[in-house]
């Protein structure tokens, strides 16, 4: 600690542990900085992960560190608060932990999910309240499967979800767009327009759905997409440029097909630029942009010492 970074990555999630994997293996010095809190930590297990399929999480995240620290990368636990430009690099500063300078950043810091205020359902979010047919769909095929449409993109999802199970139920109070309702009937899938009051179940599992004429559907599952909001309120200072998600996710940072952002130093991978990413997807940004950020040093590196020659000449 003390001396310029070459690089800092913010989050150490599979995307930031990725990013600094391949940095750590270019032979730069590289500071993780943490806060500890993986957006998938709710799951036990995590699915659609080649050669990782049904490990829990936290295991993936160990390994990744482990292997991380075998080329040198160093890691602190802390949350960033603030990221400024200084004349030749950034300067990182730390909640209760100072500040470190560093010529890039990566920054990989996640989303949290904003999720619909209905008593029972934060509970047994990924635990029966699941976000993702993809990641935990199989474990619950052929189920009683509800899904709660809260926005557009619910009703993308109540299709989806009939891929894994013939006995769906969308939860749908705010209505659904013409045509909408025969197009998911057409498929055996239920409507129910009452609102929904609360999600029933026992700790781990989910039996039912409440709602406010007082009935009880019964289903074994709830998909719900929430709404992922981006851990980035630390680059305000930036400036940096954004662009709406699909599917009306909101607002995000604007990258490059290697995660650039449209500051020349700072990196963005993962869920925080791209909240429809998986875990092998975040992995993937994740390395393109290690190699990415070590390209660019490379290059400031040599003109750097021509800059020198030339002054020494
Ligand atoms: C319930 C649930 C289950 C899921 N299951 C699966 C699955 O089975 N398979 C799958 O492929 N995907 C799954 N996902 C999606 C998966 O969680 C994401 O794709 C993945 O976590 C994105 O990785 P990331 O590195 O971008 O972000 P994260 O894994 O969220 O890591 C971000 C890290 O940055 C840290 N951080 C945030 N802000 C700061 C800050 N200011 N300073 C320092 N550190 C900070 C966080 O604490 C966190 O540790 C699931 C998601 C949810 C919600």
């Amino acid at each position: 600690m003390g001396e310029t970074w070459d690089v800092i990555v913010v989050g150490g999630g599979p995307a930031g542990l990725s990013a600094a994997l391949m940095l750590g293996r270019a032979r730069r010095r590289v500071l993780v900085v943490d806060a500890g809190s993986p957006r998938n930590r709710f799951a036990a297990h995590m699915h659609g992960v080649l050669g990782n399929e049904g490990v829990p999480p936290s295991e993936l995240l160990q390994r990744g560190r482990g292997e991380a620290a075998e080329y040198g990368v160093q890691f602190l636990g802390a949350t960033v608060t603030r990221v400024a430009q200084e004349e030749s690099g950034l300067l990182v500063e730390f909640a209760g932990a100072g500040a470190q300078k560093a010529r890039a950043v990566v920054v990989a810091s996640g989303v949290w999910d904003e999720l619909p205020a209905i008593p029972g359902l934060a509970e047994r979010w990924g635990r029966g309240v699941l976000h993702c047919p993809y990641c935990h769909g199989w474990e619950v095929r052929g189920q009683r499967l509800g899904v709660l449409v809260t926005s557009p993109t619910g009703v993308h999802g109540a299709q989806l979800i009939r891929q894994w199970s013939d006995r769906v139920t969308v939860f749908a109070a705010d209505g659904l767009a013409p045509g909408i309702e025969s197009r998911l009937r057409s498929r055996g899938i239920d409507i129910v327009p009452e609102r929904v009051v609360e999600v029933t179940g026992d700790a781990d599992r989910v039996t039912g759905v409440r709602t406010a004429d007082g009935c009880v559907i019964p289903v074994d599952a709830i998909f719900t997409a929430g709404a992922p909001r981006p851990n980035d309120a630390f680059l305000v200072g930036l400036g940096l440029e954004r662009s709406e998600a699909p599917f009306g996710l909101g607002s995000f940072l604007t990258v490059d097909p290697s995660g650039r952002t449209s500051n020349p130093r700072v990196w963005a991978v993962g869920n925080v630029a791209n909240p429809a990413a998986n875990v092998p997807m975040s992995i993937g940004a994740g390395a393109s942009a290690g190699g990415a950020v070590n390209g660019a040093l490379v290059e400031e590196d040599f003109d750097l010492a021509l800059a020198s020659e030339a002054a020494e000449a």
